[in-house]
């Protein structure tokens, strides 16, 4: 039998419905704040990535799915959707018509991690991006959207952690400090913070060996390094998340794994998750568009991990699988070919009508339409054929009625609606 790839999974019926109702919920919300949906392709050019995300980050270093097509280019399944949403923001010209942009999208992202629960090669992410405001106003709004989307997912078990990763005025004079004491603990550092350490500094405060994080504890702050446009910023985010009654904790150490943050960054941390403890995460970009060849316009956003989210959502309260409002049982031929019309019918009504194809005794149609949970069974044989009539039984009451054959949808659509 052939099993699907590691790290990939499926979602089947039963935590579906979870992921239905996380989504619905975002985009109602997101959409009450002026944000549009854009959907967006899942492979780039392999540029894209690599030069947004940066060349010495943990994705594009080992994480990326990327291949050459047909025709040799270099393709890549997209690790992240920032990325290919700043590029749609050039290509189509958004800015032209309007620098300011609130976009939204949910879908699949690719990164060969290892795989562990909450960790996975395909999994999904809901983003929200604005574009062209440089207020630090709008990063308090994208974490105040993040808090009130797991308020009314019920997930209360959260927190948001904020840091600022200075600008390109004051970060340069940080990472000296940062690379000064980097070098003094060299030889307690792993291997890919030693040579990250050259690289890029800021990139060891994110490592997760044990031992590096360590050693980081008396790492410098970024907050005492910041110039004072970035220190005015964080206040505001600090003095705005306060007044929307959000708690945070100011958190040095998040970097995050992305090279295009600036300013604020910002991920919601659980205790509901075990060791992948980040449901979402974000900040900041206000270079990435001038980067990838966009005006100079400033740019802050979020993703949601949605497996993780929906882990959660769903070991709150299973969302109810729906069952079918009708079970028809119909017995003989003729009965069978008259019910799958009336199937038909009743399912553009927006009434789920379920029957059975096979030639099965009332017993066992009955049984089935129980194991399915039909609220009410039609049944229709030989005898009710000729007079015109059938029976409609609610199967909690075991009451029974007769409706005439003609007005069977319209009969249904009263009573299942009502019950
Ligand atoms: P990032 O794009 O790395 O900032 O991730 C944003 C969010 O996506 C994280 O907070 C996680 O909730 C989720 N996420 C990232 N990587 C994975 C993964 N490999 N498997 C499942 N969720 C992930």
């Amino acid at each position: 039998m052939i099993q699907l790839i590691r790290g990939f999974k499926d979602i089947l019926p039963g935590e579906v419905e979870t992921w239905q109702k996380i989504e619905k919920t975002a985009s109602a919300l997101f959409e009450d704040f002026g944000f549009k949906e854009i959907r967006i392709p899942v492979m780039e050019r392999t540029e894209l990535f690599a030069r947004s995300i940066g060349e010495d980050t943990d994705i594009v270093e080992k994480e990326m799915y990327t291949f050459p097509d047909r025709k040799g280019d270099l393709i890549t399944l997209r690790p992240e959707a920032t990325a290919s949403i700043v590029r749609s923001y050039i290509q189509h010209k958004m800015h032209a018509a309007d620098p300011v942009q609130k976009l939204y999208t949910t879908g699949p992202m690719f990164r060969r991690e290892r795989p562990q629960k909450g960790r996975y090669r395909q999994f999904y992410q809901i983003n929200a991006e604005i574009f062209g405001v440089a207020s630090p106003l709008v990063d308090v709004q994208l974490i105040f959207l993040l808090m009130t989307l797991f308020s009314r997912l019920g997930v209360t078990d959260v927190k948001a952690h904020i840091n600022s990763l200075g600008c390109p005025a004051c970060r340069p004079g940080y990472r000296k400090a940062l690379s000064g004491f980097l070098a003094s603990i060299a030889d307690q550092l792993c291997a890919d913070c030693q040579r990250r350490r050259e690289r890029n500094p800021l990139r060891v405060l994110d490592c997760k060996v044990p031992s590096c994080r360590e050693a980081l504890t008396e790492a410098p702050s970024i907050l005492d390094h910041l110039c004072d446009d970035c220190r005015q910023d964080f206040e505001t985010v600090k003095e705005y998340l306060n007044r929307l009654n959000i708690s945070f904790v100011a958190d040095k150490r998040l970097v995050r794994g992305l090279d295009y943050y600036a300013r604020t960054t910002f991920e919601i941390q659980t205790g509901a998750l075990g060791a992948q403890s980040a449901v979402a995460g974000g900040g900041r970009y206000d270079g990435l568009v001038k980067m990838l060849g966009g005006p100079d316009q400033p740019a802050t956003g979020f993703a949601i991990g949605l497996d993780r989210l929906a882990e959660i959502v769903g070991r709150l309260q299973a969302t109810p699988v729906k069952k079918p409002d009708l079970f028809v049982a119909a017995l003989g031929e003729k009965s069978r070919n008259e019910a799958f019309l009336w199937i038909c019918d009743l399912g553009l009504e927006g009434i789920n009508a379920e029957m059975d194809f096979s030639n099965r005794s009332l017993k066992s149609q009955m049984k089935r339409a129980d194991k399915l949970g039909a609220a009410y069974v039609l049944i229709v044989g030989d005898n009710e054929l000729k007079e015109g009539t059938v029976i409609l039984r609610n199967m909690q009451t075991k009451d029974q009625v007769s409706i005439p054959i003609d007005k069977i949808t319209e009969e249904v659509k009263k009573t299942v609606m009502v019950g």
